[in-house]
């Protein structure tokens, strides 16, 4: 296994301080640094960037993203049994790293991570992950605090970020990334790289933000991609009746066939549905 620093291996720095995984916390550690290095070699240029990293447990990503010449890593740990693990880590890369104990759903990245390039990387707890995401593409500010976002979901969670129209893991999530967002599947990991091992494999996706995404109220994206991927068999005139009584004339409005369904229209007609709806006279 890679040498990548000269702090103790991960298993000792477990056993050490007895960070026997929590079920409820999401945790499964990524115990190999090859594969830890490989996604911090995969975020992008380092040298240049604030890192913000959730989750870091134990710190494998953490030293890692140090080690590869990250300037500076602010990262947010739900679990206090972490910290003095973490203290190790803060003292071998001295002004490098901070850590900051709470609930990253509560808590503020612009605010913690500054004015700068930021970049984010994390093996996501998974019963946050996707909210944690779309947080971060769903903020108000466009182009956004972060330049790149460098993920590890369950596959089948990354599937539907970068999911195209046509596909069972097309819906909601792909069409909100797929508008503001370019990127895709960089590698798969098998649970077996990780302690304990989760039941299902993992994928590492980088996001980039489009520059300029298809001008388009977010709010009124996601009613109509709630209403019509609520009902993903229905056609759109029927899917949308919930949002307007006149649907019809809504998806006609947007250049779209009424008689379509929600997966076979693509973001362009998403964002084009999104406008129809915002032009309703009658508002919503
Ligand atoms: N980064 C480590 C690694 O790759 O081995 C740990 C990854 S583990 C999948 C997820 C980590 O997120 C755990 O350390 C867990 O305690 C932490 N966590 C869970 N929920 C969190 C939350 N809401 N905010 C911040 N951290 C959280």
């Amino acid at each position: 296994m890679a040498q990548i620093d000269d702090l103790p291996p991960l298993r000792d720095v477990i056993a050490a301080h007895g960070l026997n995984a929590k079920k409820s916390l999401g945790q499964n550690f990524l115990l190999d640094l090859n594969l830890t290095s490989r996604i911090a070699r995969s975020t992008g240029s380092l040298e240049d960037s604030t890192v913000l990293e959730i989750g870091p447990g134990p710190g494998g990503l953490t030293r890692a993203l140090l080690a590869a010449g990250a300037k500076r890593v602010v990262a947010i740990e739900k679990d206090s049994r972490c910290l003095p693990a973490l203290a190790e880590i803060a003292e071998r890369y001295p002004g490098r790293l901070e850590v900051i104990e709470g609930d990253a759903l509560q808590l503020d990245p612009v605010a913690l991570t500054g004015d700068g390039k930021v970049r984010i990387a994390a093996n996501l707890p998974y019963n946050v992950g996707t909210q944690l995401l779309i947080n971060w593409i769903a903020t108000p500010n466009w182009p956004p605090f972060w330049s790149s976002l460098t993920l590890m979901f369950q596959k089948e969670v990354g599937e539907r970020i970068v999911a195209e129209p046509g596909t069972k893991a097309y819906g909601r999530l792909g069409v909100l990334c797929g508008w503001r967002c370019k990127g895709g599947i960089l590698f798969d990991i098998s649970p077996k790289a990780f302690t304990p091992p989760p039941k299902v494999t993992s994928a590492v996706v980088h996001l980039t933000p489009n520059e300029a995404p298809l001008p388009c109220d977010l709010k009124s994206l996601e009613k109509v991609t709630a209403a019509a991927f609520g009902q993903r068999r229905k056609m759109l005139r029927a899917s949308l009746k919930a949002l307007s009584p006149e649907a019809e004339t809504l998806i006609e409005r947007a250049g779209l066939d009424p008689t379509a369904r929600a997966e076979e229209i693509d973001v362009v007609g998403f964002v084009a549905l999104a406008n129809s709806f915002d032009r309703q006279p009658s508002g919503d």
